[in-house]
């Protein structure tokens, strides 16, 4: 039976029949399994190697949800973009990556790859005809975000897609501030989907964790890779996961209303110049993002129009948002990404990629609108 995501969120990649009956598939807080005569090493059953029923499970349903062949999950996002990278990208080899990216992944690019023998080399999303410029012999992967963080730009996405085939590179991508309720890359034709399941997907604020979802084929090399690197997700963790996705439609498609309500909302704030969300009709990409995705998620920014001081001092007084990096959970977050995902950038670059003093991130979460507005309204 053909079935739609929200079912899936539920029944997909279950155990059946219930272990023990229980509907609620429990914690398999086992290290090791007894040996049942498997004979590569990456089927012995250990939770190293990601391969116990709560891993299993929510590899099946992943998959599922993101559309791909198979899926599994990390420790962390960040174990599952570098485990991906270093495991399709070889020693010698380049990767095209869009120039404004998570901090971490940024990073991880300018730092830990050329010291792995790997090179990058930075695009900017808006500039897509320079990209058969960037291509070298030993380019072997693009790598995009579908929405960006924190300028939430939106690629054109089916563009990079199709470049990618043509020149017969992988497509990877970090599908985290849509989540798979809104959005699905490997639909347009990515090869590699990624996430923070640390946010939207677990949505509690209480793991870290990471998806890889693709191929078959590709899995077969990330996996042995992902056994080494050692970035397992303990099976308590995959149990808060687990518990949490299955309410990512009704969280999601609540945030993707209330984030939107509040974006609306913010444009006439006196203190604020710049609100920028997918779903408002003056951001740049709103027409593509309208065509790409089911809803706009939770996440938006504006820029404040006064000092650095005074926007810090309003900050603080907000009742209903706390003031911390992260975001995808029930309580609304607020941030500068100045000061937090994007601190790790000289002030220069920083300011190159968009990432003002006074640009302030917003995590909407499950409060209601209405109270968040207010809340907005009163401090800042
Ligand atoms: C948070 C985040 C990551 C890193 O995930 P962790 O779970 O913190 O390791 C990667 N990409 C994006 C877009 C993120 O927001």
């Amino acid at each position: 039976m053909e079935t739609q995501f929200e079912t899936d969120l539920i029944h997909a990649g279950e155990m059946k029949p219930f272990v023990e009956r229980a509907i609620s598939l429990p914690i398999f807080q086992s290290s090791t399994y007894e040996y049942s005569g498997e004979d590569d090493y990456n089927d012995i059953r250990y939770i190293r190697l990601n391969n116990t029923p709560n891993h299993l499970v929510l590899g099946h349903k992943l998959a599922q949800l993101e559309k791909t062949e198979v899926a599994v999950v990390t420790a962390s996002g960040m174990g599952a973009i570098s485990t991906a990278l270093l495991s399709l990208v070889g020693h010698g080899e380049h990767v095209l990556a869009q120039s404004d990216l998570y901090g971490g992944s940024d990073h991880f690019f300018r730092g830990d790859f050329p010291r792995f023998g790997r090179s990058v080399t930075f695009f900017d999303n808006e500039k897509l005809d320079d990209l058969e410029k960037l291509l070298r012999p030993e380019t072997r992967l693009i790598y995009v975000e579908s929405i960006s963080n924190p300028l939430l730009k939106v690629p054109d996405l089916k563009r990079i897609a199709r470049f990618a085939r043509e020149k017969g590179l992988i497509s990877m991508i970090d599908n985290t501030f849509p989540s798979p309720f809104n959005f699905n890359p490997a639909t347009i034709g990515f090869g590699v989907v990624l996430h923070s399941a640390t946010k939207y997907l677990n949505g509690h604020t209480d793991i870290v964790a990471g998806v890889i979802a693709t191929s078959k084929e590709q899995m077969r090399k990330i996996v042995p890779v992902l056994n080494h690197l050692g970035a397992s997700l303990d099976p308590h963790a995959c149990f808060l996961l687990h518990r949490g996705m299955k309410t990512l439609s009704v969280r999601m498609r609540w945030q993707n209303e209330s984030a939107s309500k509040v974006a609306h909302a913010l444009v006439e704030h006196p203190h604020i110049s710049k609100v920028t969300y997918p779903g408002l009709k003056t951001h740049p990409n709103h027409a593509r993002a309208t065509e790409l995705f089911r809803g706009f998620s939770g996440m938006l920014t504006f820029e404040y129009k006064g000092t650095v001081d005074d926007l810090d001092r309003g900050l603080k007084k907000l009742k209903l948002f706390a003031l911390a990096p992260s975001l995808g959970g029930v309580e609304s977050l607020i941030t500068r990404p100045a000061t937090t995902s994007h601190s790790g950038i000289p002030t220069k670059e920083r300011e190159a990629l968009g990432v003002k003093d006074t640009l302030v991130r917003v995590s909407v979460g499950l409060e209601s609108p209405e109270d968040l507005i207010a809340d907005l309204f009163a401090n800042l």
